[in-house]
């Protein structure tokens, strides 16, 4: 590592604007590009917007922000002294332990030397004479690399929706995913809260804690599952640590990238109601995601759909003790699952308190934001803070925040403008050598997210050498390929309840945005046993140009 360190510094010394690898972002998928990459000897510019690394753990440290894919496997795999070394402390790690971790591998394979932070890429032109990207960023800099990796993540676009009025709000507001490193003290104030997603659902019950009172603003209610959430039994540790190589290949080769859960084979309308209920109440007690696993057809069938729904709803309405309040927490307009399904501490409970008010913005929407507050359609909420707990421009959102195009060509923008088309989800046709970490149209967000971007950052750094091993200086996505796979992966969600649901993953958060499933539905081991078939047979699919 060190030889290579040198390499690195004496190259870069030499021509600072030229690059062989551009990686856009540094979360868990730009860090671990940079590990990949300098080991094959390249030189690499890395930018970041944030002013540190760890991506979505950078930005989001709302109250209550952690992990709902277990520590013990959201973490990476590709060096065994690192997963032997680190040491999780909860079932489900929170926002600070996890920033901690991707500190720590920044640190422990000095990965920072060659990331540029408070910079954020805002273009990048390809030419194909010269097989060139050239980046350029708010900071002013212009630079050009052979290779551009976009690190820049599925859910690192902020969505506020435009509120009239937003600019006259005399208190303080903040978006779950652009928190402030500073601690924010809601003691004694009067907070609103918009959204009931993941992100709100986790703040709330805390939030509530410290403010004088908080009001929720709720337009559609989620499905949430208990996380049961835990610290770690030391000899639980032990016995994975010493399983990991095993449990690591498991996940690799499992619908969700996830070894602790096995697919489910059983429909649920093959149990009885009795049975059905007892194997539900036995995930509800455990906690996590696995609940929406428990039968084989909780998203293709929707009356296998509908029993586990009206599970959770008959838990909602035991959990809240005020009926109208559970019935407008109860979920009525999508199946279970078809929207990421949320995961909590205490989060239905919450609406018991006396300082916690629900109020339900589908019935009476959101007017305005006022200088004191939200009004809605039928009444005033004096508040001193408001957190956005409203999402993401999701998928697509921070590929398309950069104008990308190829000189002489198109734009990236123009090309997705019905919805994004990439082989694999790895590369779109018609933008040779830019490759996407947990792309549209790879299995991306219904996995583990961290064990999708290993594969793919381990896929495009054997392709990158290969194409160097081999003289090639140009990898482009046949078209014809990318049509197939693009019609391949709506094929796959069409067959299953996920489009019904108007959800981020369809992008029916983001008006205008087209409304199309991109993410491949056919497990996480399925297709990266595709992805290595297409690299063992020459990149099948994949047009290379030679020096
Ligand atoms: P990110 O972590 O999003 O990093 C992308 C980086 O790129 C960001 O730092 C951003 O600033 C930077 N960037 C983007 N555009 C530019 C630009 N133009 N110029 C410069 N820099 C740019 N997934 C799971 O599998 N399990 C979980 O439990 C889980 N929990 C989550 C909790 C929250 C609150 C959120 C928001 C997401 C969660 N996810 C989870 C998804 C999570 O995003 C991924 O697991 C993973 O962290 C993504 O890593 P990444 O490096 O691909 O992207
Ligand atoms: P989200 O799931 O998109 O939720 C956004 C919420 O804001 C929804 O309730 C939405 O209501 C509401 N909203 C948006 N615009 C609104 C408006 N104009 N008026 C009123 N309400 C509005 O976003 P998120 O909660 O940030 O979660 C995004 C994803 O990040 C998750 O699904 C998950 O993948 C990941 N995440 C994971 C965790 C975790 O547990 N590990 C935690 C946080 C996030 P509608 O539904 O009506 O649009």
């Amino acid at each position: 590592m060190e030889v290579l360190k040198n390499d690195r510094s004496a190259a870069r010394a030499g021509r600072d604007s030229e690059f062989d690898v551009v990686i856009i972002g540094a979360g868990f998928a730009g860090l671990y590009s940079i590990y990949r990459l300098r080991a094959l000897g390249l030189k690499l510019k890395v930018y970041e917007a944030a002013s540190g690394v760890g991506g979505t753990w950078f930005w989001n440290r709302y109250p209550g922000a952690r992990c709902d894919v277990e520590s013990m496997e959201y973490s990476y795999s590709f060096s065994d002294e690192l997963q032997q070394e680190w040491n999780w402390t909860e079932r489900y790690a929170g926002q600070p332990e996890i920033l901690k971790y991707l500190n720590h591998v920044a640190d422990r394979y000095d990965l920072r030397d060659d990331i540029q932070f408070n910079t954020r890429v805002v273009s990048a032109v390809f030419d194909r004479d010269t097989s060139q990207w050239t980046i350029t960023t708010n900071q002013g800099d212009e630079i050009t690399a052979s290779f551009c990796i976009m690190a820049t993540g599925n859910l690192s676009l902020p969505s506020v929706p435009k509120f009239k009025g937003l600019e006259s709000f005399a208190g303080a507001w903040y978006h779950t995913g652009l928190w402030p490193i500073e601690d924010v003290d809601f003691t004694g104030r009067r907070v609103g809260v918009i959204g009931t997603g993941s992100s709100g659902i986790q703040a709330i019950p805390l939030i509530a804690q410290q403010a004088e009172h908080l009001y929720v603003f709720q337009r559609t209610p989620n499905f949430s599952l208990p996380a049961n959430n835990h610290p770690l039994d030391p000899e639980y540790v032990k016995k994975i640590k010493s399983n990991y190589a095993a449990i690591r290949e498991k996940a690799r080769k499992s619908k969700f990238g996830n070894a602790r859960y096995d697919s489910p084979q059983k429909s649920a309308l093959e149990d009885s109601p009795e049975e059905r209920r007892r194997l539900y109440e036995d995930r509800w007690t455990t906690g996590g995601l696995n609940f929406t696993r428990t039968y084989k057809d909780l998203l293709t069938n929707k009356e296998a759909n509908e029993t586990a729904g009206e599970f959770v709803r008959t838990k909602i309405r035991e959990a809240v003790k005020n009926d109208t309040v559970a019935d407008v927490l109860a979920p009525k307009d999508h199946y279970i699952g078809t929207k990421r399904p949320c995961t909590d501490t205490d989060y239905y409970e919450t609406y018991n308190r006396k300082n916690v008010t629900l109020v339900n913005v589908k019935e009476s929407s959101i007017n305005q934001i006022i200088e004191h507050g939200i009004q809605t359609e039928n009444a005033e909420y004096a508040l001193d803070a408001i957190v956005f707990a409203t999402g993401y421009d999701a998928v697509t959102g921070a590929i398309l925040n950069i104008d990308i195009s190829v000189k002489g060509g198109t734009t990236l923008a123009e090309k997705w403008k019905d919805g994004p088309r990439a082989y694999l989800g790895l590369m779109a046709s018609g933008f040779p050598n830019l490759f996407f970490i947990t792309g549209p149209g790879s299995p991306s967000v219904l996995t583990n997210m961290v064990c999708a971007i290993e594969q793919h950052v381990e896929w495009l750094s054997d392709c990158v050498d290969h194409l160097r091993k081999n003289n090639f200086r140009q990898i482009e996505a046949d078209p014809q390929h990318e049509d197939k796979w693009v019609d391949h992966v709506n094929d796959l969600a069409a067959n299953t309840l996920y489009p019904s649901a108007k959800s981020w993953y369809t992008g029916a958060n983001i008006p205008g945005k087209p409304r199309i499933f991109p993410i491949y539905i056919g497990g996480f081991g399925v297709y990266r046993e595709k992805c290595i078939e297409v690299a063992a047979h020459n990149y099948i699919g994949f047009s290379m140009i030679k020096v």
